[in-house]
């Protein structure tokens, strides 16, 4: 008998009848004698709909009343669960995130987890029952609904299974797993049967939107046995969200391509090359609440550099005007942008005992002419930066050239 926490995401519970598919996947596991609790979000669309009202009466909705709001959706799954289960015998109980209680701090729209109070759930799961619980959202101390920032209900899956000390923590989505990289680009693409922590995150905050990166992070810390599945398929093991050491020995060195193309990058030549530059640039742009990623600066020559960097293709604009106001005081000579760019990484933990993965990407780039604008890398990463009309031919080239579209 294992204890299991499932959370199952807005397209799992999207209408009556894939919730009551659900309550059926619980009822097998709950009848095989293991303690389920069940983590639900909103009904696919719905979160959406909440914050759209509240903008027709307030354009900047405070912040309080919108979590009032937007704790709603949740409320009414967990209740149509509850009742789904009944309805197959299955004795259940549901609680919101202050009747469990999720506390948090109050950080409205994006409150962080502080702890979980398990008795509720305790007793009922020794009583038998399946708990089902409102993910995304808590209660602060003074009594205030909370949510954790969107996608938040990953977060609440795996928290809940932390606090609870889950044998496992099974994610229930609209895909299979995690796969080497997105099949809309590569057909080819294969479910890993394993991926570590480390790679989740990386592959997570490149753009691969399978599982919200704080609750990747929250599993990592924990040590949260994490795993991914579809709730539309009744077989299947899913993906397995590992520790390194747990790793298949014959795992490959790279084990997914990931890539994001909303980026955009800014530069800005003849800098005077003196101490402090780095901080005013990025400074600047910090205060303006827009998230930096790659940063570059050359080499100096006449006592000037360039410095470049990127950003959110959403922001490049407001970055663009911030830094017109930098060059003035800096008295740098020019400013150049391109917002037509897109960053495509290789992730994988191997690439630590295995030289020479930066000089194959490079090669399979420069073997279909691609030219690569900028490089950063990490321990287990090596992003490039390249003209956007080129993402989806390196995408394709990388996996073959790591063998991500043969079996292992
Ligand atoms: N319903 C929330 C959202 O749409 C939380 C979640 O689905 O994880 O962001
Ligand atoms: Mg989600």
């Amino acid at each position: 008998m294992a204890l299991i926490v499932q959370k199952y995401g807005g397209t799992s519970v999207g209408n009556p009848e894939r919730i009551k598919n659900v309550a059926k996947r619980v009822a097998k596991f709950h009848a095989q004698g293991h303690q389920v609790v069940v983590v639900v979000s909103a009904m696919s669309g719905e979160t959406n709909k909440l914050i759209a009202l509240a903008k027709e009466i307030s354009a900047s909705p405070d912040p309080r009343e919108l979590d009032q709001i937007c704790s709603t959706g949740e409320q009414v799954t967990i209740g149509l669960l509850a009742m789904a289960l009944k309805e197959i015998g299955v004795p259940a109980r549901s609680y919101t995130g202050g009747q469990v209680k999720v506390l948090t701090d109050s950080t409205f729209t994006k409150a962080r987890i502080l702890s979980i109070d398990e008795s509720n759930m305790r007793r009922d799961l020794d009583a038998g029952k399946v708990v089902v619980v409102a993910g995304f959202q808590g209660v602060d101390a003074d009594g205030n609904i909370t949510t954790l920032g969107r996608g938040g209900s990953d977060t609440s899956g795996v928290a809940l299974a932390a606090a609870l000390k889950a044998d496992e923590c099974q994610i229930y989505t609209d895909v299979d797993g995690v796969y080497t990289t997105d099949p809309r680009v590569v057909p080819e693409a294969r479910k890993l049967d394993t991926i570590t922590f480390e790679e989740m995150l990386e592959m997570a905050s490149l753009g691969s939107k399978v599982l919200q990166i704080r609750s990747v992070e929250f599993a990592g810390k924990y040590k949260v046995k994490l795993r991914v599945l579809s709730s539309f398929q009744d077989e299947g093991e899913g993906t397995l969200i590992t520790v390194e050491e747990d790793k298949n020995m014959e795992q490959p060195i790279i084990s997914g391509i990931a890539f994001n193309r909303d980026e955009a990058k800014l530069t800005m030549l003849g800098v005077p090359d003196t101490p402090g530059i780095a901080y005013q640039i990025l400074g600047a742009i910090a205060d303006a609440n827009v998230d930096v990623d790659m940063i570059i600066q050359n080499v100096g020559h006449d006592g000037t550099t360039d410095f470049s960097f990127t950003v959110n293709r959403g922001d490049f604009a407001k970055a663009q005007g911030i830094l017109e106001g930098v060059k003035a005081k800096l008295g740098a000579r020019e400013i150049t942008g391109d917002n037509k760019i897109c960053k495509v990484s290789a992730v994988g933990v191997g690439m630590r005992s295995h030289p020479g993965v930066a000089s194959k990407m490079f090669k399979a780039l420069a073997d279909e002419g691609i030219n690569i604008q900028m490089i950063s890398t990490s321990e287990i990463k090596i992003s490039v930066v390249l003209d956007e009309k080129y993402l989806e031919l390196a995408v394709r080239v990388l996996h073959r050239a790591f063998g991500l579209d043969q079996a292992v």
